[in-house]
């Protein structure tokens, strides 16, 4: 018996059933809020369906549907629109428990704050992809589409999962927690200063080489469910020559907590140091951070005011970290232990 004849003999014996041996493709909801990879040099944003439908190759890897969360520019993106976008994936996850991953399609000038604040309260493992663009939609040589297609191939590669957020741009599989953008023009522009990058996208595969081991989403602590506002975190950097009545006058802002983006090692300049000494008694949890991204600050000066240090994290990081501590405590202890777990 030839080959032929010994498949019609399988497929009529009903031994295999060409429905049956076609697993069903994982469903992925594409979440969309605007961005550089829905906009048209020549018009406004694309609305987010008719962005999915334009990659019709994305169906080759899931079953796809998608929800329109935004139409913005990712400059505009907001401290609410974080604390939304997390209780609505938390919600979808919920609802649909044979849901693969989401995909959201984000701008890339604040990704990394998205990222990073979803994958501190995004309360379960399956795969949260980040993607974005740097060129429009019409220009040549445009990145968004093949960017979603592997952003969809992410999230559905089974090392995803437990992975916590991530960003992918450029074939690059970045970890929410060190991703930032390192460049205004280039498709390469997402590094991840003291990590690299965690995976890459391969024509013939996804490839994961390192994970992220500070607790995030199922292992995070935070919870945003009760919470309606979050709190307010301002951030000043540290410049040659400033004069501490620029601190003092800022330091007169009503605000939760304060991050301080200081030169490296958390070294200031005088009038900083004086400033923050003369707010002191205002008893503004303060974070000092470094403004070079590379390693962390180590032997931080003795300040004559109370101060946390971070861990390495930046400062637009390290107000996201702040805000989600000075939810459940304001004692400085507590959010040190915090940003030295984190
Ligand atoms: N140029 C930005 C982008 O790459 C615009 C934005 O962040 O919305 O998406």
């Amino acid at each position: 018996m030839n080959a032929l004849a010994f498949l019609i003999f399988l497929l009529l014996s009903g031994l295999v059933s060409a429905q049956e041996s076609a697993d069903p493709m994982p469903e992925i909801l594409i979440l969309t809020t605007g961005g550089t990879i829905a906009s048209r040099t020549d018009a406004p944003l694309i609305a987010g369906p008719a962005l999915v439908q334009a990659v019709p190759e994305l169906l080759d890897h899931a079953e796809i549907k998608v929800e329109e969360f935004s139409v913005i520019g990712s400059s505009e993106m907001t401290p609410d629109h974080w604390l939304r976008l997390a209780k609505r994936i938390n919600e979808i996850f919920t609802e649909k428990p044979d849901l693969a991953g989401i995909v959201i399609t984000h701008g890339t000038d604040t990704m990394e704050e998205t990222a990073y604040f979803l994958n501190l309260t995004v309360k379960h493992d399956r795969p949260v992809v980040l993607v974005g663009s740097m060129r429009s939609s019409n220009e040549v040589s445009a990145d968004g589409p093949g960017n979603l297609i592997n952003a969809v191939r992410v999230a559905v590669d089974e090392q995803a999962a437990g992975q916590g957020v991530l960003v992918v741009l450029n074939e690059d599989i970045s970890a929410a927690r060190d991703v930032w953008k390192t460049d205004n023009r280039r498709v390469q522009t997402f590094g991840a200063s003291n990590v690299g990058h965690v995976g890459t996208v391969d024509p013939d595969g996804v490839r994961f080489y390192h994970r992220s081991l500070q607790p995030h989403t199922k292992d995070s602590e935070f919870d945003v469910s009760k919470i309606g506002v979050l709190p307010e975190v301002y951030i000043l950097s540290d410049f040659s020559g400033i004069d501490q009545t620029v601190v003092t006058g800022f330091g007169r802002q009503a605000m939760d907590g304060l991050v301080i983006r200081t030169f490296a090692g958390g070294r200031m300049s005088k009038g900083m140091q004086a400033g923050l000494e003369s707010i002191a008694d205002h008893g503004i949890p303060t974070v000092v951070t470094s403004r070079v991204p590379g390693g962390r600050i180590v032997d931080a000066p003795d300040y004559a005011f109370p101060a946390v240090v971070s861990n390495g994290q930046q400062d637009n990081k390290a107000r996201i970290l702040l805000m989600l501590a000075l939810a459940t405590t304001s004692d400085l202890t507590e959010i040190q232990r915090i940003f030295d777990t984190y």
